[in-house]
């Protein structure tokens, strides 16, 4: 390496650093972790957060450990369209086609598929897609999509390494929340999407993500922060990004939502 490109390395490594620390002390993080602890600790307590190896990288990184397989019930999904097992997302996206099965399509610009690693270990549902969406075909890129990425940052993993998803692919009109009949519609592809990532953990952003997976009238100041289970998944609902941005005292819940998230990928290699 060239001292130019270590130069390049270190200041990349810095920025993602300082990226981090300033979501960390908007969320009123105030301790971190001694770089000797096991990994299996570093995450354990409360409003502690890991730290940079020497390299840049983070020694303990979710990322690096190999994905446990969820073997209990994709037997049993298969693909609600035809019967058959889903392949890939690139299948599922070829079905959702020009979708005109419910009437959210009638004031879509683009239909936002999903994004991200198809062999993640944690993704994200949320509940539809915004204006910024809408107009870009991508989930979560406006200003709650901004505090996703820190969020997803200071967990240690990069955007591209999780999956990112929505209850419901095109944007309801004026951003209201999405009604029964268009999710029933359409939650079978997430289903589908869900089955082929074979995530290890989802977190559910916000109440339609929770109600959609849990089917629970479960308010989500009452749910968030504690385990549930879908199919045999591990499911952590927590506040959506956009309620953080009006309510910014919640981000420290959430922040301990996502603690235990770490926590569980961390010791289940
Ligand atoms: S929301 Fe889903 S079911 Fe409705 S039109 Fe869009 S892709 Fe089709």
């Amino acid at each position: 390496m060239t001292p130019k490109e270590a130069l390049d390395q270190l200041a990349r490594a810095a920025a993602e650093l300082r990226n981090q620390l300033e979501y960390l002390r908007e969320i009123g993080v105030n301790e971190l972790t001694a770089r000797s602890r096991p990994p299996a600790a570093r995450y354990s307590a409360k409003n502690e957060v890991p730290l940079a190896d020497s390299t840049g990288e983070h020694a303990a990184s979710p990322i690096s450990i190999s994905r446990g397989k969820q073997q209990t019930f994709f037997s049993e999904i298969g693909n609600p369209s035809n019967g058959t097992q889903d392949s890939s997302l690139e299948s599922i996206r070829a079905d959702i086609g020009e979708c005109t099965r419910c009437k959210l399509s009638q004031n879509r610009t683009n239909i936002v598929f999903g994004e991200g690693s198809p062999q993640a270990r944690l993704m994200f549902v949320g509940e539809g897609p915004g204006a910024d969406e809408d107009r870009t075909g991508r989930p979560f890129v406006g200003r709650a999509g901004q505090l996703l990425d820190r969020m997803i940052e200071a967990m240690k993993f990069k955007r591209e390494e999780v999956y990112i998803a929505n209850v419901v692919k095109c944007r309801p009109p004026g951003n209201r929340t999405p009604e029964r009949d268009e999710v029933s519609t359409c939650e079978p592809f997430l289903f589908r999407q869900i089955a082929v990532i074979k995530p290890a953990v989802i977190v559910t952003l916000g109440l339609p993500a929770l109600q959609c997976l849990l089917k629970t009238s479960e308010s989500i100041s009452r749910a968030r922060g504690n385990w549930r289970e879908w199919n045999g998944i591990k499911v952590m609902p927590t506040f959506h990004p956009a309620y953080l941005l009006r309510s910014p005292d919640k981000k420290r819940e959430t922040w301990e939502d996502l603690l235990k998230v770490m926590q569980f990928l961390l010791s289940s290699t």
